[in-house]
């Protein structure tokens, strides 16, 4: 074992690209974008520079920020971020869209969002590859990111024909209680580095459709996806006579911070680690906004002893070092019915042996297993690494960073740790899973809920009476209740999101559209004459 992880290293070395991107890679200095095998960057209408801020038009007086491919250090290209003031004139200008767009008739929105979703089909490989080159997440996830944006569009529109009140039976003769859903107004969108796009998209293609404005700043290491996908989105705009019911205002903790605190901004949907969403929280609730938080995860799946092992290994696979470990649903705890423990950490750590000829640079074809994205990432991963140890925990797999450009750390596998372990509890946002030994699936279940956040789960089991039991009141207490399948890449049709430090915020399908509306409770006295509710007499001759 300690001379296959020695070589390791060695293994992960440059291979066959699905493009010509690898050449390119020597020439150190220059920016991407300047490069012909990057000229899908000029495709989305990127430059070498590029205005972060749009408003109906384009522009960025705050600081110039670089953008770096995580898998060989390299720039790709600049983006001139919006400061305070700009962000400012922008919440202004989104206000003043909303109140044009509100009064277009929902279907008629939805339309517009069915030609987001089509101008988003032409730009997929393009854009998806960007989601790649700048996150570092593997070509097919960079994908199927856009593909989510994609299908959410699909969704909303749809959504904008059915999505209705209701009449309510009134205790008094000749009422009629209504129920309406009416738009909020203007909803600011803060997303996270690893979902550049499709956190964007949930958020705007329901928050249109219900007939809100937008004002997006995405996280200041991806700025470039923010950027293309403002641009294919304003087009669509520019080509409808539309204002700027979608407008972007890149920047850091300044722009966010006061696009939090801003009155105007009805709704504030926040994706981040549980530290700024608690702030994030705070501050809404402070002027009586209203939040969705969809923060950090610490998921857990857990094997029951009657569990189908093969799937569960593959489960386990995609689901600890899918993204490189980098996804708020990445499985971050593994609890193993003790029966099955041995045998399930050697066959674990065999796929992950399997693994390291796929690690590599996220746009090649074979890579299974990219970079993580910035260096902050990769001692992130050290620190963890060296607490579990001294925490009594065995590495039985990886536990160390490759040595080459980029930021490439082992997918790690520990066992023997406690399951209430400092570490153990604690979102490390890498590929390192904690393996756990538990004797049963109710101790697997306390377990499971013990930790402070409440994304995702999900428990391997043959077993009708302990599938039931995990979903009902006594089972998991996260938002993602999984059976049989991975703790990470769910679909747009449920609701997706966590309790407890997770935030409690629900996007994308099943009624989440509903926090993007406000809603109305309308009593109509059709009977001619007053009468008060319970049977309250007060009047006068
Ligand atoms: P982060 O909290 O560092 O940053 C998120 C965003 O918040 C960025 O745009 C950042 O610029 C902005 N920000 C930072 N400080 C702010 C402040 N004081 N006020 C307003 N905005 C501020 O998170 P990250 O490192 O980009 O992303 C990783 C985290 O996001 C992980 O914890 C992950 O689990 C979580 N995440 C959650 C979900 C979910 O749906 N639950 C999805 C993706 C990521």
């Amino acid at each position: 074992m300690m001379a296959h992880l020695r070589n390791l290293s060695r293994l992960v070395t440059p291979r066959r690209l699905i493009t010509q991107v690898a050449s390119s890679r020597s020439s150190s200095t220059s920016f991407l974008i300047d490069q012909p095998e990057y000229s899908f960057l000029k495709e989305l209408g990127l430059e070498r520079d590029n205005p972060g801020v749009y408003s109906g038009h384009w522009q960025g007086r705050g600081p110039s920020i670089t953008s770096y491919d995580p898998g060989t250090g390299q720039p790709i290209a600049t983006v001139r971020q919006g400061n305070v003031q700009e962000l400012e004139q922008t919440i202004g200008l989104a206000v003043d869209a909303y109140k044009q767009w509100r009064q277009v008739p929902a279907p008629v929105r939805g339309e517009i969002v069915r030609q987001i979703g089509d101008e988003l089909r032409k730009y997929k490989e393009p854009l998806g590859k960007l989601v790649s080159l700048e996150v570092g997440k593997i070509y097919s996830e960079g994908q199927g990111e856009v593909q989510e944006f994609i299908d959410i569009c699909d969704y909303a529109v749809g959504l904008s024909r059915i999505y209705a009140g209701q009449l309510i039976n009134s205790e008094r003769a000749e009422h009629s209680i209504l129920e309406a859903w009416r738009p909020l107004g203007l909803v600011g969108v803060i997303s996270a580095y690893n979902f550049p796009n499709a956190v964007f998209g949930w958020n705007a293609a329901i928050a249109l459709t219900t007939g809100n404005s937008v004002l997006w700043k995405g996280a200041p290491s991806t700025p470039l996806v923010s950027v293309a996908t403002t641009k294919i989105v304003a087009d669509v705009l520019r080509r409808n006579n539309l204002p700027p019911v979608v407008t972007l205002c890149q920047g850091g903790t300044d722009v966010g911070q006061t696009l939090v605190a801003d009155k105007r901004v009805n709704l504030v949907s926040f994706t981040g680690s549980c530290q700024t969403g608690r702030d994030v929280g705070v501050e809404v609730q402070k002027r009586f906004g209203k939040v969705i938080l969809e923060l950090g995860g610490n998921n857990a799946l857990i094997i029951d002893e009657s569990a189908n092992v093969k799937m569960a290994l593959d489960a386990a696979l995609f689901g600890c070092i899918g993204t490189s470990g980098q996804r708020c649903t990445t499985t971050r705890r593994i609890i193993v019915h003790e029966k099955l423990h041995d045998q399930f950490v050697k066959a674990l750590v065999g796929k992950y042996k399997q693994l390291i000829p796929k690690i590599g640079h996220q746009l090649e074809a074979q890579t299974l297993v990219g970079p993580v994205h910035t260096q902050q990432n990769v001692e992130n991963y050290t620190k963890a690494i060296e607490e579990a140890k001294s925490l009594g925990g065995t590495v039985a797999f990886g536990g160390k960073v490759i040595q080459r450009p980029g930021h490439y750390v082992e997918p790690t596998v520990i066992t023997g740790l406690s399951h209430d372990a400092s570490v153990v509890h604690r979102e490390t946002f890498a590929p390192i899973v904690y393996v756990l030994k538990a004797k049963n699936v109710e101790q697997a279940i306390e377990w499971n809920n013990e930790v402070e956040q409440g994304l995702s789960s999900a428990i391997f089991t043959e077993n009708i009476g302990q599938a039931f039991k995990w979903i009902g009141a006594s089972g998991s207490d996260c938002g993602i209740v999984n059976i049989n399948t991975t703790t990470n890449g769910a679909e747009i049709g449920g609701a997706f999101g966590g309790e407890k430090a997770t935030g409690g915020g629900r996007e994308s399908g099943s009624d989440a559209w509903k926090q993007y509306c406000k809603r109305a409770t309308i009593t109509v006295n059709h009977s001619g004459e007053l009468a008060c509710a319970q049977g309250v007499v007060f009047n006068v001759e």
